[in-house]
């Protein structure tokens, strides 16, 4: 047995019991650490991950209403967009790897690996694990990725023509702040699935999701259902009236009161 089916059976032994208040998000932690150990994560998606879970544990490991308003505009920006597509990076691939390939479908839109720590061979992994769950094209890995984005601080970001780079609308989720300002000068609308309604990603971003990707994709599957038979003139009724900054203020409303509740529970 290598490395990686090794640390499969552990958790499937039930380490975690049944009965543990965190069971679920223990859960997905070794969903992170299962794709470390197949290529796909890196170890500062490790990290990245346990910000993420701090800021869910304030959020009481549920979608919102705040994040519900965000995924129903999504849905309506990516079923409206003419060239719309996913950005997948290793934690997302590891995550949720089935859902994002059903939400692309749905839409339809591309998939495209897209790494902050850029290795051709991890690419090859990410692609290979959207490939076992369903995916048929796989844009941005290799040399597909043949254009490049300016970014300020990190090295030049590489993605593929007939994906981000003529992209109209981009969802994204766990991304850093530099790069989502890139994709945003560009002109891009960009969605993005944080946790974090104060990260750069967040504020920058033309729709935030304040939710966990685990279940923003999808819900935002179920949405992409629900709003396609809408028609156009209501969904950009819908876009418009959506302001993100006032969703991140209900995000950070609902953390403080939360807390502010819980302070009383003690
Ligand atoms: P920024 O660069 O946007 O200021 P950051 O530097 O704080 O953000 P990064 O490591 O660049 O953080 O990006 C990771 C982001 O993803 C964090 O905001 C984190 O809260 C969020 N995150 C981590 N895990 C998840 C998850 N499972 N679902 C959604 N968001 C997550
Ligand atoms: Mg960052």
């Amino acid at each position: 047995m290598d490395k990686a089916q090794d640390r499969k059976a552990w958790s499937l032994r039930g380490i975690i019991p049944e009965n543990h208040p965190r069971r679920e998000s223990l859960l997905i932690r070794e969903k992170v650490v299962e794709g470390m150990m197949e290529n796909v994560v890196v170890p500062q998606g490790l990290i990245a991950q346990g910000r993420g879970e701090c800021f869910d544990y304030l959020l009481g490991e549920r979608t919102q209403d705040f994040a519900l308003r965000a995924i129903e505009v999504s849905a309506a920006m990516l079923v409206t967009a003419k060239s719309p597509v996913i950005s997948v990076n290793g934690n997302m691939a590891a995550l949720a790897a089935h859902e994002i390939v059903d939400l692309a479908k749905s839409i339809p839109a591309k998939l495209e690996v897209n790494l902050f720590y850029r290795d051709e061979e991890r690419e090859r992994a990410i692609e290979r694990k959207l490939r076992e769950a369903g995916a048929e094209e796989v844009l941005g890995v290799g040399k597909n990725a043949s254009e490049t984005i300016p970014e300020l601080f990190s090295e030049r970001r590489r993605v593929s023509k007939e994906g981000i780079y003529s992209a109209d609308v981009v969802l994204l989720g766990l991304e850093d702040g530099d790069r989502t300002e890139a994709l945003v000068r560009l002109q891009k609308k960009v969605i993005a699935i944080d946790l974090n309604p104060l990260s750069r990603t967040s504020l920058t971003a033309t729709v935030t999701i304040v939710d966990n990707v685990v279940r923003a994709i999808p819900e935002l599957k179920k949405k992409v259902q629900d709003v396609r038979n809408k028609d156009r003139e209501e969904l950009e009724r819908l876009i418009k009236g959506f302001h993100n900054r006032d969703n991140l203020r209900s995000a950070l409303r609902y953390m403080s009161e939360r807390l502010a509740q819980l302070s009383l529970t003690l």
